[in-house]
């Protein structure tokens, strides 16, 4: 039996859930939304799959974001942000999400040079923007420059701030990207069971050679409890909160 499991799993049919170990046909969890129907456990998404399950029917436009000489070579394939104008239950937005499978989602010039270029964009349609993030932090390839794109995006966010903005953190958003414009939206999500944080547990605990943080430490409930979040969204519910609050803009 274990091993008419392991043929499955192989060829896709069946998805073990990492959190509650139970076997999931495939097929079924995608008719969840890449949810757990056992234990409530959010599957990460790509950002294709994203914008399928967040906008309307033919309902995103993407924005040619001039991809760098190197990048535009390989944007066919897959690219770690994604922008566009959309539409979420016939509300009207602009639509930034990214990708954590394609290079660790980091914020490299080209990310940033993006996340800029929607940001202008939603403040010169006067449309709200929408921010999926989800992203192991600053490109570290790129070093200084990495580093520097906390700045150019702050900077951004500051001279667009009348943008009304809504960041969900799905997991994990972690680095740069959690300390620098994510964090300045009007409006801060996060899916349940997201990791938010900047650092990581290990990286701390080395640092300060303290070994007890508690288990939900970076975890989306910690944070909601501690202020740093508006609100918990279960992936079911996401596309009925992101049109209420769009209504309001
Ligand atoms: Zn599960």
């Amino acid at each position: 039996m274990t091993e008419v499991l392991d043929v499955a799993k192989k060829d896709g049919r069946w998805t073990e859930c990492p959190a509650c170990k139970e076997i999931i046909i495939t097929k079924r969890l995608e008719e969840n939304l890449l949810v757990c129907p056992h234990c409530d456990f959010h599957f990460r998404l790509g950002g294709k799959d994203r914008i399928a399950l967040t906008c309307d029917d033919k309902g995103f436009v993407e924005l040619d974001l001039a991809p760098s000489a190197a990048e535009s070579h390989a944007k066919t394939l897959e690219t770690p942000l994604r922008g566009g104008m959309a539409t979420i239950k016939g509300q009207a937005c602009v639509l930034a999400v990214m990708d954590f499978s394609v290079k660790g989602g980091s914020m490299g010039v080209d990310m940033a040079q993006k996340i800029i270029t929607l940001m202008q964009h939603a403040h010169k349609t006067a449309r709200p923007l929408v921010m999926f993030c989800a992203s192991g932090g600053v490109r570290v390839q790129e070093g200084i420059w990495g580093l520097l794109q906390m700045i150019r995006t702050v900077h951004a966010r500051n001279t667009t701030a009348n943008v009304p903005m809504v960041t969900v953190f799905t997991d994990p958003t972690l680095g740069g990207v959690t300390a620098s414009f994510s964090a300045l939206a009007d409006i801060l999500l996060a899916e349940p069971g997201s990791r938010i944080g900047f650092a990581g547990p290990r990286v701390i605990e080395y640092t300060i050679n303290y070994p007890l943080l508690p288990p939900d430490f970076q975890d989306a409930s910690r944070l909601l409890s501690n202020g740093f979040l508006d609100r918990i969204v279960h992936r079911h519910q996401l596309r009925d909160t992101l049109s209420y609050l769009l209504q309001w803009f």
